[in-house]
This record gives structure tokens, C-alpha cells and sequence, in this order.
């Protein structure tokens, strides 16, 4: 099958050559984890736990508030020792616990394998262990699970593209535990209700496309397609249009045309949730950069310092001008590197200066590239301009909500323009706006 094209989008150097041949490693849990309770998009969790309590590994410490919320577990077994405000890398305060770890890894006595794994169980399942978007989104997995009735899914997609530069942890969890992901995505489908699966990887990774078809072998209801290197393709619309030539409408979800994604590194969550019970504790974060002396692919407990995790793969933090959290696209600059390790951490990109653009922003120079690059068809400079207007009525007018910060039109700009951060401020604009007028 030929894929088809895709509006837009660029080609950044890729630079996987640093982690990408090196298998996953473990980062040794932490004496203290930082456990934020908003790691996920919707309400935060609800806190189970006080000071002085005794927690064990995988016991539910956050309690998923509403549909559109996660539960929290303990990803170490010790006491609580705090429910500190907890500062994010973005700079955000939440909620969160604290607990000190005894070291013993005692496994909490609630975590057991469904029985009867049919389509209820496996929500359910999905919803108990917490598991949200792994691929950076953190949206919770089991609203995706449960499109209302009037959305047909007749495609489930698993995004293993990883387009963004850097990032090479989808591709290792494939090398090394494909298997995981081929059974969540089985799972996926049982609570789909869905009969095809599409699991999508760009062709720049032809050894991974390789060993999923040998995972496959003769199942005639899940497919591997490989797709052009070309960023933003692991984009949830742009993925769908590539895949199935179907566009999502401005404003609607991939379920409006039929489909629901969901990464890779999800798929094999599902496995473990339903297979052995065991909710979202750690995650598979890629630690790369020209400042990281040994790059490559950390299991890590969630709420372990980014520090603790640069300095096991050998960081010189002194050396460090720029830590990234995510891919260096759409991923943010850390503010404080005490921050936890959360969900959506794909990645920890750590750079000396020479690898720092330090170029300030200029004025416009009207040259477009911008609006050629965009996957969406949007204007960002126009949409830039609108922002800093705080016009939000033009700024709708002009689809401004449907930017998926892809970071292409920042990426192209000969005047270095900060659009996406631009634009992420007209969308806010936007969704306060929205907001007023609900209430
Ligand atoms: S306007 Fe938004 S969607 Fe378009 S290129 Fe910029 S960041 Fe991407
Ligand atoms: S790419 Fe930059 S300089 Fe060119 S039109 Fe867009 S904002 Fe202006």
C-alpha cells in the first residue's frame, strides 16, 4: 500500500545515531520520588494517601476524578512522607506525594491479572492502572477506549513513527518487547470492537517495520505500514490522512473519520494493566544530547528527578546550557531539573552551548515558508500577530485551535520567530473565551 502524502511538514536531521542502537537500561529508583497527581490531561487525581502512610509498588495513590482523569500510582514501595506542591518541568505546580523509598520493591497486594478479559474488563483495566498517551499527549487511554455510540471506529492505529528528532524510545520498546505491543494492540482492538489495525512506523526505521511483521506473521486483521520519513508524521491527523487518506475535520477527532491512535509505548501499558494488572509506574525516556555521555533508552520510575536520570546516563549538568523535555519540535525547555521524571516524558535532550541556537528573534520578512510548512494549511505569522492582538474572534476565524504545535513553522523561519509559542498563547486566549461563555 502507498501511503499517501500529507500536506506540509519538514525535514529536520534526525539525529536517533546517538541512542538508538543501545538497549534499554534500567535508572535505579530513587531514594525520595515526587509523585505529581496532574500528570495527565483532564482533572487531577484525587490524593489516597497522607503522611505517614505505608504505600507499596503499583498501589493506587491518586484516584481518577470524572472521565476525563488518570489514576496515580506508587511507583516505589517506603512511606509518605510529604503531599508537597510539586513543581513541573513547564514550571507548573500540582499536587503531588511524596514517599521514601524503603528499597524493598514490595508489590502492593491488589496488583493481579484479569480473568475474563472481554471488552469491559480491559477498559476498566486500562482505567485502574492509569495509563494515558505515552507518546508525550497524556490523554487517558480509556476515554479513547469508549467513542460514543455514534462514532463508527473501523481503524485502530498504533503510532510507532516517531518522527521527532532525537527520540528513539518507541523504536527500542519495539525492538525489544514487541511482542508487548502487538498484544496491547490486540487488546485495544477487543475494546474497540475493531476488526483492523494499522500499526504505522516511518521508513527510517526498517529493522523495527521488519520485526513487527514477524511478530504479525499471518493475522490478517493487523498490517505494519511504513511511512516516509517526513515530520510531523507521527501527528495523530497527520498519520490518518497518510494512512487512510481520510482528513479530520477542523476542530473534530481522528474518531470523526472512523479511527482512534494510539502510541506504541500505550499498547505495551495495556499489556501489562491487563496481563499481570500492573498500573503505569515507570516509562522508557530517551536521554540524548551532545552534554550526555552515555545516550540512550532509561526505564525510569515515575517521579525520579530529571537530574537523577541525566546524571545516570553520565551528564555533566555544569556543562549544560539547555535541558529539553520531549522532542526538541514540540518539547519544552526544563526550568527546573529537580522536576519529575511524569507520563509524557519521552524524552531528556540535554545540550552544551554549541549546540544552543542564541539568535534572537527578528522582524518578519513576509517570505511564507512558514504557511508552506504548515500540516495544517494554517498562517502562522498571521495567527502570531493575532495573538499578540489578543483579537481571539479573528484569531477563531482564522482556526487558530486546530494548530497542533508541531513546531514546523518556528523550525523553517529564517527570522527565528517564536510562532508556536505565539500562537499557544492566541489558543489560550481561545479556550479561556470558551470557558466564559460556558459559564
Ligand atoms: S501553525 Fe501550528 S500546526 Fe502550523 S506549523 Fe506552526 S505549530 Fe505546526
Ligand atoms: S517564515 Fe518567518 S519570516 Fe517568513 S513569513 Fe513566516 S514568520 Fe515571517
Amino acid at each position: 500500500m502507498h501511503a499517501q502524502h500529507f500536506r506540509g511538514g519538514v525535514h529536520p536531521p534526525d539525529y536517533k545515531v546517538f541512542s538508538r542502537s543501545v538497549p534499554i537500561s534500567v535508572v535505579p529508583a530513587p531514594n525520595k520520588v515526587r509523585v505529581p497527581l496532574a500528570q495527565h490531561l483532564g482533572v487531577p487525581a484525587q490524593a489516597l494517601v497522607k503522611k505517614g502512610d505505608r504505600v507499596c509498588v503499583g498501589q493506587p495513590i491518586g484516584a481518577c476524578v470524572g472521565f476525563v482523569s488518570a489514576a496515580v500510582h506508587a511507583p516505589v514501595a517506603g512511606t509518605v512522607t510529604a503531599t508537597p506542591d510539586v513543581n513541573l518541568h513547564t514550571n507548573r505546580v500540582v499536587p503531588g506525594i511524596e514517599i521514601e523509598n524503603d528499597t524493598s520493591d514490595t508489590l502492593f497486594a491488589g496488583v493481579a491479572p484479569v480473568t475474563t478479559v472481554d471488552r469491559a474488563a480491559i477498559i476498566k483495566a486500562v482505567q485502574a492502572a492509569g495509563i494515558v498517551g505515552l507518546g508525550g499527549a497524556t490523554f487517558p487511554s480509556h476515554v479513547k477506549l469508549q467513542p460514543p455510540a455514534d462514532k463508527k471506529i473501523s481503524t485502530l492505529i498504533i503510532n510507532a513513527a516517531e518522527c521527532e528528532p532525537f527520540l528513539t524510545c518507541d523504536y527500542r520498546l519495539v525492538l525489544e518487547d514487541g511482542e508487548r505491543v502487538v498484544r496491547g494492540a490486540a487488546l485495544m482492538m477487543t475494546a474497540l470492537d475493531v476488526h483492523a489495525c494499522i500499526i504505522a512506523i516511518e521508513d527510517n526505521k526498517p529493522d523495527a517495520a521488519q520485526h513487527l511483521r514477524a511478530l504479525l506473521g499471518a493475522r490478517a486483521d493487523m498490517r505494519v505500514a511504513t511511512l516516509p520519513t517526513h515530520y510531523p508524521q507521527g501527528g495523530e491527523k497527520q498519520l490518518i490522512c497518510a494512512l487512510t487518506g481520510r482528513e479530520v475535520p477542523s476542530g473534530g477527532l481522528p474518531m470523526d473519520v472512523g479511527c482512534v491512535v494510539h502510541n506504541v509505548g500505550t499498547a505495551a501499558a495495556v499489556t501489562d494493566a491487563v496481563e499481570r494488572g500492573m498500573p503505569l509506574i515507570e516509562r522508557i525516556v530517551t536521554v540524548s544530547g551532545d552534554a550526555v555521555e552515555r545516550p540512550g533508552n532509561y526505564r525510569v520510575r515515575l517521579g525520579t528527578p530529571i537530574r537523577a536520570v541525566l546524571a545516570a546516563a553520565g551528564c555533566d549538568i555544569e556543562r549544560c546550557a539547555k535541558v529539553v523535555i520531549g522532542g526538541p519540535m514540540t518539547g519544552a525547555t526544563a526550568t527546573d531539573l529537580d522536576a519529575p521524571v511524569i507520563k509524557g516524558t519521552s524524552g531528556i535532550l540535554a545540550f552544551s552551548a554549541a549546540w544552543v541556537n542564541a539568535d534572537q528573534p527578528r522582524p518578519c520578512i513576509r517570505c511564507g515558508r512558514c504557511g508552506t510548512v504548515c500540516p495544517i494549511g494554517l498562517q502562522p505569522t498571521q495567527l502570531e500577530a493575532l495573538a499578540n492582538l489578543r483579537d481571539v474572534n479573528a484569531l477563531q476565524a482564522q482556526y487558530a485551535a486546530d494548530c497542533i504545535e508541531c513546531g514546523c513553522c518556528a523550525y523553517i523561519c529564517p527570522a527565528r520567530r517564536a510562532l508556536v509559542q505565539g500562537i499557544r498563547y492566541g489558543k489560550a486566549q481561545i479556550t479561556a473565551l470558551r470557558k466564559a461563555v460556558k459559564n
